[in-house]
């Protein structure tokens, strides 16, 4: 059997190319109304910035990360050896991390400097168990604010990030967006004890999983998707009433903001990210059609300690990253027309095989005056080249044959009226500008 690409990772074809393009572009022209200018930062980083950055516990580092080795440190590790830090390295799971690094790397927040807004685009890999809308690599736009601790930072990159959905296509009734505050390391360690405790309570009604994130981040528990344990869950201590004056006083200017913008949202006590380093804001934007289970869309936060744990000075930080591949699916069940790619302007049809050095020139002056054409390279009959023409869905089809060319001339026939006119070959090109 020939070579398949490996379980959740998807070739991007033409067609999926040109719509990954748009759907960068409109988030480029959003985002950049917001100040954000796109970066790029490597697919592989030091294993360490994750674990530091991400959390050790977390599903994303503990089981997803898929390490990555030169044949030569793969080797060393199989004789038994141990890597220097600086060659353990895996392929990014998400943007923040690597996005982080890069700033603290480059100082492009200096004491005292505006914020650094920046925007990404590109494929993350993540070991998760593959399903409709859940890949191994997949693609996504994210973007980072960092050295603002303003409210109205985590209201404006909400609101952006509703205003791209809607500009790329997905109606604001077909989305939901819920947000809910993390607290902060003042607030919530004492609600994680609380939680814990509460917990240990129900030990016996909760799964094992549940009873193992107990002890490292009890919090996650109101992730699980066991019946019994969102039962139990319903009744743990609720985060809205263990934020510090700080934490309450940030949340409820973020909510402020988005009534400002005429932004509908519903709290969620239960949504806590599967990642360790948010603080403060967290929100996810949740789609009711065509994604089945994976029905998250896009989600994001606070995490106003990160740039510290790779090492960084104390920076604020906020970011979101949404999902190229379920935004996809999501528009597919909205009916949305996706650009098609190899446009065809002109097909050049040869009669026989005399004239095919004309056509070939012909072809060329199309290309250097910016019309897209193409001709036969397969030696088909007059008769296939025409189905094939049509198969490339061409504009106008121009018929070159010997009498033609002994005059100097060229048919065009416009595919969609079927109108024919012949002209002179050196006026072609000109006269397909003319009727575009
Ligand atoms: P996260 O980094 O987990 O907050 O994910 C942000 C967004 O990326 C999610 O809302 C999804 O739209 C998308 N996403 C995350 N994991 C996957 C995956 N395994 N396959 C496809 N899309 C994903």
């Amino acid at each position: 059997m020939a070579i398949q690409s490996p379980t959740g990772f998807n070739d991007m074809l033409p067609d999926d190319e040109l719509f990954w393009e748009e759907f960068q572009a409109v988030a480029r022209q959003v985002f950049g109304l917001y100040g954000y200018n796109q970066v790029e930062v490597p697919i592989a980083e030091q294993t360490e910035l994750f674990v530091r950055g991400i959390g050790e516990a977390t599903d994303v580092v503990s089981k997803e990360m898929f390490a990555t080795f030169s044949g030569e440190n793969l080797k060393t590790l199989l004789d038994g050896g141990n890597l220097k830090s600086k060659s353990r390295l895996s392929l990014r799971p998400e943007g923040t991390a690597g996005v982080v690094r890069a700033v603290v790397q480059h100082d492009l927040v200096p004491q005292g400097g505006a914020p650094a807004k920046l925007m990404y685009a590109g494929p993350m890999f993540r070991a998760e168990r593959v399903q409709k809308g859940r890949l191994r690599q997949f693609h996504q736009v994210g973007v980072e604010c960092l050295g603002a601790e303003e409210p109205t930072i985590d209201a404006e990159a909400i609101i952006m990030l509703m205003r791209f959905y809607e500009k790329v296509g997905i109606p604001a009734e077909k989305m939901n967006l819920l947000i809910n505050s993390m607290g902060c390391e003042k607030c919530r360690p004492a609600y994680r004890e609380a939680v814990r405790a509460y917990m240990d309570q129900h030990a016996d009604e909760l799964c094992e999983t549940c009873n193992t994130r107990k002890e490292i981040n009890p919090l996650r528990a109101f992730d699980c998707k066991n019946d019994g344990c969102k039962e139990v869950m319903a009744g743990a201590p609720r985060i809205s009433d263990h934020l510090c004056p700080d934490c309450k006083a940030h949340y409820d200017q973020v909510r402020e903001y988005l009534e400002l913008a005429g932004i509908s949202y519903e709290e969620d006590y239960k949504l806590v990210r599967g990642l360790d380093y948010y603080t403060r804001t967290v929100f996810e934007v949740q789609a009711s059609d065509g994604v089945g289970a994976q029905s998250a869309i896009g989600g994001g936060g606070r995490y106003d300690k990160l740039a510290e744990e790779v090492g960084g000075r104390p920076t604020p930080g906020l970011g979101f990253a949404l999902g190229f591949e379920r935004c996809k699916l999501v528009l597919e069940a909205c009916g949305k027309e996706f650009p098609k790619a190899a446009k065809c302007d002109l097909f050049i049809a040869c009669v026989d095989a005399s004239v095919r050095s004309a056509a070939f020139k012909l072809m060329q002056s199309c290309r250097d005056a910016g019309v897209t054409a193409e001709m036969d390279h397969q030696g088909r009959s007059l008769k296939s080249q025409f189905k094939l023409a049509d198969k490339m869905n061409a504009a106008n089809v121009a018929i070159l044959g010997p009498d033609e060319l002994a005059n100097g001339q060229v048919k065009l026939r416009n595919m969609a009226t079927h109108d024919e006119m012949l002209v002179k070959l050196e006026d072609a090109v000109s006269t397909l500008l003319a009727t575009e």
